[in-house]
């Protein structure tokens, strides 16, 4: 196991997987495997030093990058192992523990969660309640930030004397009020109530061995207090990270929390990595020089493994359109070079904020390229997935008024919108909740004093009915074998949804309808007990003296869970799990939410003034540190663009970052540095297949002729560096990819 486990890692890589010191953190640059060291030190830790997988915690930052750890810890110690490890984003982690554990601190078992959406929407409701003046957006985030701080509504109300601070006070006042009534944490609540649960029970961690964490440098104060409680037991911790890759300040992380777990730990060992094992050395040359830009950042060695290969690009386009046509006209163009070895799933853009997709995604539809949002449209925001999820919710939880605002006309119902808001805010000033007036209502226990015509009753009556017979549906449970996807079918059924669907959108149904099954599919996984209990772990939480915990036996349960993780995830990421991520799909991505992943090929399109750096960014720096994360996810080619004119027709600058003295040097604006030689080599090495002598031969002639344009030629390197035959092995390496020669040092 050793050897297996050692394989392949370079020496202080093995220090930091075999380390025995009790807090670690490795730091740094992309592309180094801190990241591969990790898991390794997870699956170490389990063969070496005995620990159980269900006792260690493993976090890192995006659903996606935790289904990217779990694969690559599954290859060391087998998927029945990994499948017990606690792993999975601070939230969801949370979420395990406050389902788990929460009955502890006064949370409801069947508490829901407001998504970023629902959030919103409640702020908005409030703001136009009371007819206020504030943003929506603002308040929503300054919300977070006092939470953060621990600061609640009341300090707020009792200080606040200008009308804006007023206004602000009554909004976080009344959306602390609607979660409550609704049985509502946000994500924020997700954190604190589950630090809360630890700081005052924490026997609920007491078997918890390790705690290893990815992406460190983007924690805020919330989760660096989480990672203290969640290793309380043993203090036995460790980090991975890159202060320069850190680009969530603008949501309160903060890079301090490195040095703050130095004190902390004053025995914290820190080891550093040099080598980058993931781009070529041109792309990391370009991508160190725009980071140096920051003259207060400590000087760092960095070493290439990688030959320079292909220099970056860098290219101007006459406006939005032309630019996402020539992109597309490059991936096409690149694919071909390589006979089709490389794959859409081998290319990724980034974008600096997803609104810049739609161009692209029409270029892209328009030749064909199939494509996935890593971070578009969740799936569970999709309108028609969203309403059957609000309707289990509401079946689960008839007290979340927002949930039944939303769909009490949905199908319509004849139940108008000022009917609807009229009688929620006399449940309102009644202090019971929209469900209970209008079940009351309904059922001829009250008259509210809102007009209902016959009309409205009727409709109001056919909704209670759907949602009644819901519950049934789930008492049943208790006494037969109901799975989650039976009540699944019984509310698509009672709302003829497949026929509402066909009404509502006609010629899109299909794909519509398409997002239901895939519901459907995963309703029916998640009736599958094996797959229950791996989303409860119920085995990775041993039970604890004193401690009651709950366990998911009936579809209510089964319910509560299925919602509370639909929240969490995005289906796209699950379904790609799902299918093996067998999809050969281009990726359209953020920057924010490709950290850590890498690509082949990218592009990095739009790089303005304005864009990035963002107009709206506070922080010039961390915008540089983006565009330093997004560039650093290339293996092997890197274009940047930016087009003459922006979506809006208007003139743009190019990226003030990329206008810096010397930073043309790195890119070419002009000819194709993008060499058939150059491709098929890259081809080659990523597909692990063995290059022929004749496809050396042909490289080295077709550098000698393109010469100009192929960067590592203009006598910095002689040929047979980056392309040779070795005789004796039968084996050869291309120019692109794959010389182990250190060609670039940076220091
Ligand atoms: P980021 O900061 O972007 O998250 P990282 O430091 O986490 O990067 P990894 O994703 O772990 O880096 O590794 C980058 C690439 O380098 C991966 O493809 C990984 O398999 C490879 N790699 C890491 N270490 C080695 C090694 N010793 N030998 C060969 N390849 C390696
Ligand atoms: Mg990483």
């Amino acid at each position: 196991m050793d050897g297996d486990l050692l394989n392949g890692l370079n020496g202080a890589q093995c220090d930091a997987v075999t380390s025995e010191a009790a807090v670690l953190q490795v730091l740094a640059p992309p592309g180094s495997g801190k990241t591969k060291t990790l898991t390794a030190r997870v699956a170490y830790l389990i063969a070496h030093q005995q620990l159980k997988p269900w006792n260690i915690i493993v976090c890192t930052f995006t659903v996606k990058a935790a289904s990217e750890m779990k694969e690559r810890i599954t290859g060391f110690v087998g998927a029945e192992v990994a499948k017990q490890l606690k792993l999975g984003t601070f939230h969801s982690i949370a979420l395990r523990y406050l389902k788990q554990y929460g009955q502890h601190i006064g949370l409801d078992k069947d508490f829901g969660i407001a998504d970023t959406s629902d959030s919103k929407a409640i702020v908005k409701r409030i703001i136009k309640q009371h007819d206020l003046t504030i943003d929506a957006g603002q308040a929503r985030g300054r919300i977070s930030t006092q939470k953060a701080k621990g600061i609640d509504s009341e300090h707020f109300l009792s200080s606040a004397k200008k009308i804006e601070q007023q206004e602000f006070a009554t909004v976080y006042r009344d959306y602390e009020a609607t979660l409550k009534a609704s049985n509502l944490l946000d994500y924020d609540d997700l954190l604190l109530r589950c630090g809360f649960l630890l700081r005052t029970h924490p026997q609920c961690v007491s078997n918890v061995e390790a705690l290893l964490i990815d992406e460190f440098q983007d924690t805020n104060n919330i989760q660096y207090d989480l990672m203290g409680l969640f290793a309380q037991q043993r203090n036995v911790i460790t980090i991975v990270g890159d202060p320069d890759q850190s680009i969530y300040g603008f949501r309160s992380a903060e890079i301090k929390n490195l040095s703050r777990m130095k004190q902390q730990w004053p025995d914290t060992l820190t080891i550093n990595l040099e080598e980058n094992y993931r781009s070529s050395g041109a792309i990391l040359h370009a991508a160190q020089h725009i980071i140096e830009q920051d003259e207060s950042r400590p000087p760092k060695r960095l070493q290439a493994t990688h030959s320079l290969g292909m220099r970056p690009i860098l290219r101007k386009l006459p406006s939005a359109t032309g630019e996402a046509k020539w992109l597309v006209s490059e991936v096409q163009r690149v694919q071909a070079m390589t006979g089709n070895l490389l794959q859409p799933n081998d290319f990724a853009i980034l974008l600096r904020s997803a609104a810049l997709s739609r161009a692209i995604e029409s270029a892209l539809n328009k030749a064909e390229v199939p494509y996935r949002m890593l971070a578009g449209t969740r799936f569970y925001d999709r309108a028609e997935v969203k309403l059957i999820i609000d309707y289990l919710r509401v079946i689960n939880n008839p007290d979340n008024s927002e949930a039944v605002e939303r769909i009490i006309n949905v199908p319509a119902r004849r139940v108008g919108e000022g009917t609807v808001k009229s009688l929620h805010e006399e449940a309102r000033s009644q202090g019971v909740s929209l469900w209970s007036l209008v079940l009351n209502t309904v059922q001829g226990r009250c008259k509210p004093t809102t007009r209902v015509t016959e009309a409205t009753q009727k409709g109001l009556a056919s909704f209670v009915n759907v949602i009644l017979s819901g519950q049934t549906k789930m008492a049943d449970s208790q006494t037969e074998q109901v799975a989650l996807v039976d009540l699944m079918t019984l509310v698509l059924r009672k709302l003829s949804f497949e026929a509402y669907l066909k009404k509502k959108y006609a010629e899109e149904y299909e794909a519509r309808w398409a997002n239901v099954e895939e519901l459907i599919a995963q309703a029916t996984d998640a009736s599958d007990p094996e797959r229950l209990r791996a989303m409860l772990q119920e085995d990775a939480l041993p039970v604890i003296d004193g401690l009651e915990q709950r366990t998911a036996s009936s579809v209510e349960d089964t319910l509560s869970l299925f919602l509370a993780n639909a929240a969490l995830t995005s289906s796209s990421e699950e379904k790609a799990e799902r299918e093996g991520e067998k999809a050969q799909q281009l990726t359209i991505s953020t920057i924010h939410a490709a950290k850590g992943l890498e690509w082949p090929v990218v592009f990095i399109p739009a790089c303005y003034d304005g864009c990035i750096p963002h107009s709206r960014a506070d922080d010039n720096e961390e915008e540089r540190r983006l565009l330093y994360v997004g560039m650093t996810r290339a293996q092997a080619l890197l274009y940047l663009s930016c087009p003459i004119k922006n979506t809006q027709r208007e003139e743009t600058t190019m990226s003030t970052f990329l206008v810096q003295p010397g930073v043309a040097a790195f890119f070419e604006e002009h000819g194709p540095s993008v060499t058939q030689p150059g491709v098929a080599g890259l081809a080659t090495t990523l597909r692990r297949e063995c290059p022929h002598q004749s496809d050396i031969d042909k490289a080295k002639q077709a550098m000698e002729r393109d010469e100009d344009n192929y960067w590592p030629l203009n006598g910095e390197e002689p040929l047979e560096e980056v392309a040779r035959w070795d005789h004796d092995r039968g084996t050869g390496t291309l120019p692109a990819f794959g010389t182990t020669r250190p060609a670039a040092v940076f220091t």
